[in-house]
């Protein structure tokens, strides 16, 4: 359905064999996984053994060394195929989590880790979100303090995905307190750090939640929990800069989840108004029923205009010292924005479109519509991103 003329020859076969895979997950598995909660194993497991883990990450370390351009059309193809946020989120943070990792990483932090996390032995969660400090980040509160050749980490944080089944964490914590430090953007640091369920210092607890049940999001307890000084990725101090690096990556990445949902659901509609007949009639020939879905693929399809655009500024940025940080900033929270907005039109009008069998889970729409809000509200909602546009692009004065 996706028009698909403009992508490159990588982004082509990358949509093509990533769908090969999906199509081994049907609707109803992803149906059953989401009613049992129960983590999509066996797509991680599938994708890493034709190496789409390290689509992004170097090739000496395993990686296949291409961009967020074509990682965001991996997602979304998985996205796409039916898997929905609960599929691509079972992979996402080993995509994006991993970008400053591979970027600021020392060659040993690289070669023990990067191949682990390609090969699957290893899946990575992405700890940033706080209860207590939300989306005003750069006040978190979990603290890092070093002691000897260790740092020992308390605190809290929210809604960290796939911490059940994840090895490793991605983690970002201050190290500096808040008072002494010149700008809250400093004395906070990234760290790439075991996550040891078997230790009292750490405990997980699952969040009953919406949609994507399949993956577990998490209420996560740091008790003086210990790690080696050499989980410290970068600098320290530094790490909101290097974390930065991975959050323009996961904009992209989301706005193609959304994309890729939102595309499902319109197809789906549109066939079921192809086929349902009442009052004599497909329902697709009322414009009431067909205008909406053609409002909603033009804004898919403007969104994905926004997105790949985004991708291509990131990857490009990293050679063209032309493309600006703002620049990319601002196509990758844009594209994320726009492409949330339009999953969520698209999705609302598909359940509409199945009237009553919307409502149904086999039908798979109204799967589709709890898990499009996601993209909505994370990993940065669209207030904060009206927000960051009107302060500064059109310049307007800060509201918060
Ligand atoms: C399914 C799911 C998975 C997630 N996975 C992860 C993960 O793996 N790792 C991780 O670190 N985090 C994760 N998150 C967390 C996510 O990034 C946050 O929920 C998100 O950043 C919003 O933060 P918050 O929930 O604390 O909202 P709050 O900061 O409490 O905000 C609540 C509401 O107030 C609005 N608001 C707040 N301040 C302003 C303002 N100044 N102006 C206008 N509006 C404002 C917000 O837009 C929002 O609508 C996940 C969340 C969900 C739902």
């Amino acid at each position: 359905m996706m028009e698909m003329s403009g992508f490159t020859e990588e982004q082509l076969s990358v949509r093509d064999a990533v769908q090969k895979i999906c199509a081994q997950f049907p609707n109803e598995y992803w149906q059953q996984h989401d009613q049992s909660e129960t983590d999509p194993k066996e797509l991680h497991a599938a994708l890493a053994a034709d190496g789409w883990l390290g689509i992004a990450l170097p090739e000496q370390f395993g990686g296949a060394g291409l961009g967020i351009s074509e990682a965001t059309m991996m997602l979304q193809t998985i996205s796409q195929s039916g898997a929905g946020m609960a599929g691509a989120q079972s992979i996402h943070a080993n995509v994006y989590a991993t970008q400053p990792l591979a970027r600021f990483g020392n060659k040993d932090q690289l070669e023990s880790t990067i191949p682990n996390i390609i090969n699957g032995k290893w899946r990575v969660c992405f700890g940033v979100t706080e209860p207590n400090t939300g989306l005003d980040t750069l006040r978190l509160k979990t603290t890092a303090t070093r002691q000897g050749d260790k740092y020992i980490i308390s605190g809290q944080k929210i809604w960290i995905t796939c911490a059940q089944v994840a090895s490793k964490m991605i983690l970002l914590a201050r190290t500096t307190p808040l008072e002494e430090v010149k700008k809250p953007s400093e004395g906070l640091s990234m760290f790439c750090i075991d996550i040891d369920r078997s230790n009292p210092a750490l405990e997980l607890k699952k969040i009953k939640k919406m949609g994507g049940r399949a993956v577990d999001a998490n209420e996560v307890f740091f008790d003086h929990y210990e790690v080696p000084a050499n989980t410290l990725i970068g600098e320290e101090g530094q790490g909101f800069k290097i974390i930065l690096h991975g959050m323009n990556a996961e904009r992209c990445l989301l706005a193609g989840e959304a994309l890729g949902l939102g595309y499902a659901a319109v197809e789906k509609a549109s066939r079921y108004a192809r086929e349902r007949v009442v009052f004599g009639r497909p329902i697709g020939k009322n414009q009431a029923i067909a205008h909406p879905l053609a409002d909603a693929y033009m804004n898919l399809e403007a969104a994905k205009l926004a997105t790949y655009h985004a991708a291509r500024l990131y990857d490009q940025s990293k050679t063209d010292k032309s493309i600006t940080p703002h620049a990319v900033g601002v196509a990758c929270n844009s594209a994320k924005y726009m492409a949330a907005e339009a999953a969520f039109k698209a999705c609302e009008r598909a359940v509409m479109t199945h009237g009553g069998m919307g409502y149904a889970m086999e039908y798979d729409v109204e799967r589709y519509l709890r898990e499009c809000l996601v993209p909505r509200i994370a990993p940065v909602s669209r207030e904060m991103i009206l927000n960051f546009v009107s302060e500064k692009v059109l310049e307007l004065p800060r509201s918060y």
